[in-house]
């Protein structure tokens, strides 16, 4: 389809999927937030770094880490947040520090954190990029986030919505920026099953989306046999900073090997219990706490291993 006719049609689909607002709950004129803070950990790279935590009114839905990247024609955003508030804040954020175009806002999966703060962009010349497998996959859920992310934000969610990509990553993707170029790669199922990394040549930068967690738990939407795959080819990528999809930005494949040990206990605790008969329930309830000094291990853990259950139950 064309480009134009594709807006049309899934902007034509988003309208229908937003939830009924309320005149109480968007004000016509919501006071923007203040420039989102960020730090530049390479030359010409930038990091936002989110709150670890759930979406509240109090933090617009600022919870994944965001980045751009500034080549010498345009620039590329990874990661948008989880409202539209949060994408403008950012945008805000990428003015104080270069006047040129976004030309690429790619988003590393579906989830709302990472993506709801898409529609703030539309105002610049930018194609919307995206794992060639994450439009199905929002699809399905796309009614639910939004209609979640409005009974938790409030007044903030106001006009968020979702923005379809138009350009599709399968396998790998370069992008230029002008005097730098962005790769780009789609993963197996893992974290999720449209997972996408973005890596800078110029300075080695891997943003990792949620494939990495630091601090926050790991949290399985996809497959843990696919991400404990993963892991080791993902730490051979590592040749600069690190950006997680959440926690501190470092150095080193450290906190790979971090995540690779909760992935990897919790594979074996769930594998134990099928063996020795155990239900679901049981096996939720007798996980022990995991080690490592995870935070949001009661939002998080009991979820995983009912994910790690219902996978592994029918493994060979
Ligand atoms: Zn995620």
């Amino acid at each position: 389809m064309m480009r134009a006719a594709r807006r049309w049609a899934a902007g034509l689909l988003c309208a229908l999927l937003l939830p009924a607002a309320s005149p109480q709950a968007m004000p016509a004129v919501l006071p923007p937030l203040p420039p989102l803070s960020v730090q530049q950990i390479a030359p010409g790279v930038w990091v936002h770094v989110g709150l670890i935590g759930d979406f509240a009114a109090d933090n617009a839905g600022d919870l994944a880490n965001l980045g751009f990247v500034v080549g010498s024609r345009c620039v590329a955003v990874i990661d948008t947040g989880g409202s539209r508030q949060v994408g403008a804040a950012l945008l805000a954020a990428i003015r104080l520090h270069t006047t040129l175009p976004v030309c690429y806002v790619i988003a590393t999966h579906m989830h709302p954190d990472h993506l709801l703060g898409h529609a703030a962009f539309r105002t610049e010349p930018a194609e919307f990029v995206s794992s060639v497998h994450q439009g199905k996959s929002l699809a399905a859920r796309a009614a639910g986030y939004l209609t979640r992310q409005a009974s938790q934000l409030g007044a903030q969610a106001a006009g968020t919505a979702i923005v379809p990509a138009d350009r599709l990553v399968d396998g790998e993707m370069v992008l230029d920026l002008g005097g730098r170029h962005l790769q780009l790669r789609t993963w197996r199922t893992a974290h999720t099953d449209n997972d996408l990394t973005v890596q800078d040549d110029l300075s080695g930068t891997l943003f990792t989306g949620d494939l990495l967690f630091v601090g926050h738990l790991p949290v399985i939407d996809g497959s843990l046999r696919g991400w404990l795959a993963i892991l080791p080819i993902l730490r051979t990528l590592v040749h600069g900073p690190v950006v997680p999809g959440h926690g501190p930005p470092g150095n080193g494949s450290e906190p790979f090997q971090a995540q690779e040990r909760y992935l990897q206990q919790l594979a074996t605790e769930v594998r134990a219990a099928l063996k020795g008969g155990r239900t679901l329930a049981e096996t939720v309830a007798q996980s022990p706490a995991p080690t490592g000094g995870w935070q949001l291990v009661e939002l998080y853990h009991r979820r995983n291993v009912t994910a790690a259950f219902a996978e592994l139950e029918w493994e060979d």
